[in-house]
């Protein structure tokens, strides 16, 4: 029986959990029991706390995991944080060689949530939010901290970045009721009633937009978004040379851009026309703006952007900064990662790695499972091998942790919670209220 230790319960751990502890059960592969582990008490990582609530057949794919538990080699250590730093308020943690001590290998799919922060001065102010506060706060993330104040969304709330998250962000704060029956956090739902322009400052070119073609669709075509305003170009987007060039490219990689690209330039004129009937929200991309400076005052915060060599000053009641995630590594003495296999190594044994924590946070669900399904791959490989061998091992069982029983109770409460309010979930919104709850 090789003992594994899977760190994060996101769709990669998940996933791969649910891959070993099948091979077990249909008996094509050798024994394997799985501890998983994650520094929440409650499982699915960012199917939980970063997908946005109007995507909820996003988070529903958490049920296809759903029946890990249900295999007798599986036990969910929630509220464990695996990490050579020791982190605060945290119920347990653990080093990644005293993991290692205790099972034959380890699989770290802890994903990467360091979020990126501006680097300028005035970045400091309380009206420079990180879209990882913001993504937790309307996402009822118990990780994160609360403390956003409700005057600093309204008005035009300017966001820096072009990714999905992003385009997310700005969906959210400008059409909060339409998230009414989702999961969403009702004190979020309190907060964004009065954004009314969002303003998206992208240091880069509408050639290398980062966001996906769906997530721009579903923002431009909110019901209330009535204006799109395409800023920063020497001339609008659909008579660029390039432009044309890309739309006759038969070329099959630049496909996605092309359709990206077309759903931009069009939206911009078909809103235009439509904005004549009625006064509605606005959103606006502004290219080539690069931040340089935030003064705060009372009532707003002033940014100043260089844009081609220029000074360019905006009013904002908000700057949400949203430029993606650093890797967040569990320790120092990993080694000779593979990107492709997600082999490596840590204290001269080999070890596994998968999703963001392996190549970074890009990509969506699926890409996070396939790098999954490769890293088991390579585990499998190893035994068959004799590279990774099942040794005796420490024992694990005194460490205090909340297991997958006490997931379900919680489980159980938000879901009788959401019927009672109307919504598909009402989520638990502090760690000592779902500790109670588990009691
Ligand atoms: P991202 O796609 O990497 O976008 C980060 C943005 O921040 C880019 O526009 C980047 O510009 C900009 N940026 C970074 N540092 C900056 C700086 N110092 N100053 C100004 N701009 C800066 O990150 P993300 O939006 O957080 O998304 C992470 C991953 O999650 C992506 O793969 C995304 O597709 C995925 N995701 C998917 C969904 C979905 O499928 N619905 C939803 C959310 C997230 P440059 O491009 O110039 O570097």
């Amino acid at each position: 029986m090789f003992k594994i230790a899977i760190v994060g319960a996101g769709p990669a751990g998940v996933s791969a959990a649910s891959r070993l502890l099948k091979a077990t059960a249909n008996k094509n592969h050798d024994e394997f029991h799985v501890n998983l582990f994650d520094r929440s008490l409650v499982p699915w990582g960012l199917l939980r706390t970063g997908v946005a609530p109007d995507h909820p057949e996003v988070k529903h794919t958490a049920q296809t995991w759903s029946n890990v538990s249900d295999f007798p080699n599986f036990q969910f250590y929630g509220g464990v944080n695996i990490s050579d730093l020791k982190k605060a308020g945290i119920k347990s943690e653990l080093s990644l060689k005293e993991l290692l001590d205790c099972h034959d290998s380890v699989l770290l799919c802890n994903g990467a949530y360091e979020a990126r922060t501006l680097k300028i001065p005035g970045a400091e102010s309380r009206r420079v939010i990180n879209a990882q506060k913001l993504v937790g706060y309307y996402n009822g993330d118990v990780m994160q901290d609360w403390d956003l104040e409700p005057a600093h969304l309204q008005g035009n709330v300017g966001i820096i970045g072009g990714g999905n998250v992003a385009l997310d962000v700005a969906r959210v704060l400008l059409e909060p009721a339409l998230l009414k029956p989702s999961d969403v956090s009702a004190k979020f739902l309190e907060l964004a009633k009065e954004v009314h322009k969002i303003s998206l400052f992208i240091r880069r070119g509408p050639f290398d937009l980062p966001c996906t073609t769906r997530e721009l669709r579903e923002l431009i075509h909110l019901p209330s978004v009535s204006n799109v305003i395409i800023n920063g170009l020497d001339k609008p987007l659909g008579e660029s040379e390039e432009y044309a060039k890309l739309m006759k490219s038969r070329k099959v990689q630049e496909r996605k851009t092309k359709r990206l690209l077309k759903l931009l330039a069009e939206s911009e004129t078909d809103k235009k026309s439509e904005s004549k009937f009625g006064k509605g929200k606005t959103v606006e991309f502004n290219f080539f703006h690069t931040p340089e400076i935030n003064y705060e005052s009372s009532d707003k915060i002033s940014v100043e952007f260089s844009h081609r060599g220029e000074t360019k000053r905006r009013d904002l009641s908000a700057l949400v900064e949203s430029l993606g995630y650093e890797k967040t590594p569990v320790s120092e003495f990993i080694t000779d990662v593979n990107l492709d296999s997600g082999k490596a190594f840590a204290f001269d044994r080999p070890i596994y790695m998968s999703g963001w924590a392996l190549g970074g946070a890009k990509g969506v669900v699926g890409d996070s499972t396939e790098s999954s399904r490769l890293a088991v791959q390579s585990l499998f490989d190893d035994i068959e091998n004799g590279i990774l061998k099942s040794l005796p091992r420490k024992n694990m069982s005194s460490i205090e942790h909340s297991n997958w029983e006490n997931w379900k109770k919680i489980d159980e409460e938000e879901l009788r919670r959401g019927q009672e309010n109307g919504k598909q979930r009402d989520k638990i919104l502090s760690i000592s209220e779902m500790i109670k709850i588990t009691e």
